[in-house]
C-alpha cells in the first residue's frame, strides 16, 4: 500500500470510523463515566490522523502531501506523476 492517494483514503475512512465509534458511544452511555468505546474512539481517529502523516508521501521525493483533497495526480513538488 504505497500509493498516497490510497493511504489518504484509508485515512479518512480510519478517522471518519473513530469519530463515529466516539460519538455513538457518547449516544448511548453518555459522556460521564468516559466509556472505553470513546477513548477507542479517539484513538482509531488520532492513529488515523498519524497513520496519514506517516503515509500520504510521494514515493519519489518523500515529501508529504497535502492530507486532504482527493486524488492528487501529480506531486506538488518534484512533478512525478503518482500512479
Ligand atoms: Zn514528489
Amino acid at each position: 500500500m504505497k500509493h498516497p492517494n490510497r493511504c489518504r483514503w484509508v485515512m479518512m475512512a480510519t478517522i471518519i470510523a473513530g469519530i463515529a465509534l466516539a460519538g455513538l458511544s457518547g449516544i448511548v452511555s453518555g459522556a460521564e463515566p468516559i466509556h472505553p468505546m470513546f477513548v477507542l474512539g479517539a484513538v482509531l481517529a488520532l492513529g488515523g490522523v498519524v497513520f496519514g502523516v506517516i503515509t500520504v508521501r510521494c514515493p519519489f521525493c518523500g515529501h508529504s502531501l497535502d492530507l486532504h483533497g482527493f486524488g492528487t495526480e501529480y506531486c506538488s513538488y518534484c512533478g512525478e506523476k503518482l500512479d
